[in-house]
């Protein structure tokens, strides 16, 4: 499931493409994603120049000289494939520049979106009008003042996105390590101290995995290149049973319905 580095990534990778260019022509091979696709997309795009692209959360923007973003989401699945030699059974949607470059968005399980929203009305879009700030740009005094009264375990308070934006349940597993926190401690209860540690951990885990996604980029000058996809290594994150650094051994517990790695040694 692609998280917020492997969302940066795409953007970055689309931005080489689409950037300054005009798109010449779109392509929508089905009605609905997750939601219906706006039927309107077609007319809106079609002619328009790409001024800027851009992230927020987990979804991509994609600002056009019409006053309109293109935002899109991969859902569980979804990627972009650049320039692919044929189009591939789960190439929902096509954009094709006036350089003759194609990009497919492939969705096979379908819980991606793609909606069009007017760029001065982007932050009051429903699904970005609750949103916390960017993990990115989170320092540990906000994080404090939105952990208030807090009870419930950290782990689950940083993946609401009403609290901080896009993170993960892998990254928020490695920030948690790197700091030092146990994951059911009660959100309220962590000392700004502690925060002071946390929130360049969690900036930490994500600029390494954006840099590591950086890095792979070259590779998608290639045709069917696909972006936003790259090999991670983590200190707890699925390995479970394996040893820590410290002599200890990383744990599984589930917490809201999903898996946490930790190391009850290193984590208090
Ligand atoms: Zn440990």
């Amino acid at each position: 499931m692609p998280e917020l580095p492997e969302v940066e990534t795409t953007v970055r990778g689309l931005e080489r493409v689409l950037k300054g260019r005009r798109i010449e022509h779109i392509e929508a091979r089905r009605p609905d994603l997750r939601r219906a696709l706006p039927p309107d997309l077609g007319q809106r795009l079609t002619g328009a120049r790409v001024t800027s692209l851009g992230r927020r959360a987990k979804y991509g923007l994609i600002d056009t000289d019409r006053g309109d973003t293109l935002v899109f989401h991969l859902g569980m699945s979804g990627h972009w494939r650049i320039d692919p030699s044929e189009t591939a059974k789960h190439d929902h949607f096509i954009i094709q520049t006036n350089e003759g470059r194609r990009l497919a968005l492939n969705d096979a399980r379908r819980f991606g979106s793609l909606d069009l929203v007017r760029t001065d009305d982007l932050e009051e879009w429903p699904q970005f009008a609750a949103l916390g700030p960017e993990p990115l740009d989170l320092d540990a005094r906000e994080l404090k003042r939105r952990l208030v009264g807090r009870t419930a375990p950290i782990k689950l308070l940083l993946l609401d996105q009403h609290i901080v934006a896009g993170l993960g349940n892998i990254y928020v597993c490695e920030a948690l390590y790197r700091a030092g926190i146990h994951p059911k401690r009660a959100g309220g209860s962590i000392s700004l101290a502690r925060l002071k540690k946390l929130v360049p951990a969690i900036h930490d885990v994500l600029a390494e995995a954006i840099a590591a996604g950086g890095s792979t980029l070259r590779d998608f000058a290639s045709p069917g290149g696909e972006l936003g996809y790259f090999p991670k290594s983590f200190a707890v994150y699925d390995r479970e049973g394996k040893p820590c650094g410290c002599g200890g051994v990383v744990r599984r517990i589930v917490q809201g319905g999903r898996s946490t790695f930790y190391c009850p040694s290193c984590q208090r």
